[in-house]
């Protein structure tokens, strides 16, 4: 049997090369049709979503686990472990393929089990264990460390020695489409002498991969290269909402608090580690060497293409305001998890990771408004006359990514957000 990653595999269902979901992808997500029956775990397929809880009812799919597939979330599939997601994503490719006919002359299975994409609602992908937040992009961190600090001490001095990260809110990890309120909080700008309390004057995105971890850890254990990697079920494109003035008077001494806790946005499909292997990649060459335990055997970096958008409320399409790769990313997924569990702290299945602003080398490719207008120095110019410093109440960001193969795609879709105003 061919490998689910072969680029010559075609399924019956057609697939446009532009699509993001061909069958080399097959992500997971979490939907609900107007059935009424509960939201269940499904798979995306060109225009279709496979029903996952069907095809068990039917006796065509066994994780040996019976119910996994009509849970709300991922994570009891999840739980099952690293040889049954490769053994049911290789089932589900089989299934799939044009030259078996097992479903593809099957009519009335094939209605049960394929839902239009149109017909469905999306859902949060995951119950979000723990959400915690990197600083990985070297890019970013210099851009930044540049406009707060100067050109002399851009990077801290612990930046080249450690993934740097913060522990965020689960509680408040949405789907795409999820509108977001502007965030309140307490303000003190720079010529202030005392902070007031109001709405966010300068709400940013960052843009940012999130890592779902499908498999725990134990408290007490560090993990090797190996293990960190196996305990990576997949991946999700990520919207890290950050109100820049509530972190600016907030952060010091203990890092973000509120300022990152309104809203953080996650893409609908998670698209499986498996599935990334042919656009694996060695990142940015780690100079100083990390520590014996940060250090990698294998490239774990990948080669993906994102791109974000902006509408404000009076434009007609979105203009794509940063076109960047997650491949320059210094700190890789694989290193964070490693540095995550190196102080005895325990993971679960369901935590999320997010990569940290992906900012490249280029102007084009700045990963956040805070770095695209300079600190609002540099307003962004949009169709219309309408210019940008940071996101105002109506305004859409919408985030894309994929890997490009030879002839197809890997992607994520999309993670939309909307601001809505605090009152
Ligand atoms: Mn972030």
């Amino acid at each position: 049997m061919p490998h689910p990653n072969n680029p010559t595999l075609r399924s019956f269902i057609e697939v446009d090369p532009a699509s993001d979901f061909p069958i080399q992808n097959l992500p997971y997500g979490v939907f609900s049709t107007n059935d009424g029956l509960a939201p269940r775990v499904g798979v995306a397929i060109g225009d279709f979503v496979l029903d996952l809880w069907q095809l068990e009812q039917d006796c065509r799919i066994d994780v040996g686990n019976a119910g996994v597939f009509a849970a709300s979330s991922l994570n009891p599939f999840m739980a099952v472990g690293p040889k049954v997601w490769a053994k049911t994503r290789a089932r589900i490719s089989e299934l799939l393929r044009h030259d078996n006919p097992e479903l593809r002359d099957n009519e009335s299975l094939r209605e049960r089990v394929l839902v239009p994409m149109t017909k469905v609602k999306l859902h949060l992908p995951i119950t979000v264990s723990g959400y915690t937040d990197f600083y990985s992009s070297k890019e970013h961190a210099t851009n930044v460390g540049v406009m707060f600090r100067g050109k002399d001490n851009a990077l801290q001095p612990n930046w080249l020695h450690m993934p740097i990260g913060y522990n965020g809110r689960a509680s408040t990890v949405v789907v795409s489409g999820t509108r977001v309120r502007r965030p309140r909080g307490q303000l003190k700008p720079p010529n202030a002498d005392t902070p007031g309390f109001g709405p966010c004057k300068r709400l940013d995105f960052e843009l940012e991969m999130g890592v779902v971890v499908g498999q725990p850890s134990a408290m007490g254990e560090m993990l090797s290269e190996a293990q960190a990697e196996a305990m990576i079920f997949g991946f999700v494109l990520l919207n890290d909402w950050s109100a820049r003035d509530i972190q600016q008077w907030e952060y010091v001494p203990l890092g973000p608090f509120q300022a990152k806790a309104f809203a953080t946005s996650i893409s609908p499909w998670i698209v499986t580690r498996e599935a990334l292997e042919p656009f694996r990649l060695a990142g940015p060459e780690q100079n100083p060497t990390p520590l014996p335990y940060l250090r990698q055997a294998q490239p774990n970096n990948y080669d993906m293409a994102l791109e974000v958008a902006l509408r404000a409320p009076s434009m007609a399409a979105p203009q794509p305001i940063c076109r960047t790769n997650f491949k320059y990313m210094y700190w890789s997924s694989v290193q964070q998890l490693m540095h995550h569990a190196s102080s005895g702290c325990a993971m679960n299945v369901g935590d999320l990771l997010g990569s940290g602003t992906i900012s490249g080398p280029e102007k084009s490719q700045r990963g956040s408004l805070l770095e695209i207008s300079w600190n609002g120095s540099e307003p962004r110019q949009l169709p219309g006359g309408i210019t940008r410093t940071f996101l105002e109440d109506g305004d859409s960001l919408i985030m894309r990514g994929w890997c490009q193969g030879d002839g197809y795609r890997v992607g994520f879709g999309e993670v939309e957000g909307t601001i809505v105003p605090a009152e």
